[in-house]
């Protein structure tokens, strides 16, 4: 005996799956771990060029008397601050637009 309800569509891919398998916001494991890795991806591009920016603020503007480690701390956690915010927002952009039609890949359906 089979319900209607207990397979749906993907909200990223629109392949059918059971209900079981896709998650909250109705999305298979497949594309949950493609937004999780577009999402990694750009959280390590975002803090990178942040973390950049404020050691170079750092060393340009703050001038330390001497550069000891703790000066890289403001980097760091520049870093993992922006990364962070950087993958929450990536992934929400993904969530909301619905679709995860991967640009680069062009394998026929
Ligand atoms: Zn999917």
């Amino acid at each position: 005996m089979r319900f209607g309800a207990s397979e749906t569509d993907c909200q990223g891919c629109q392949q059918i799956y059971p209900a079981s398998d896709l998650d909250r916001y109705l999305w298979c494991p497949d594309c949950r771990a493609t937004v999780r890795r577009r999402g990694a991806r750009w959280g390590r591009l975002v803090g990178i060029v942040a973390g950049v920016a404020v050691a170079l603020y750092v060393v340009l503007i703050v001038k330390p008397m001497q550069l000891n480690l703790l000066w890289a701390l403001p980097p760091l956690m520049t870093y993992v601050l922006t990364s962070r915010i950087a993958v929450a927002v990536v992934q929400g952009y993904y969530r909301y637009r619905g679709s995860i039609q991967v640009q680069a890949q062009s394998e026929p359906e």
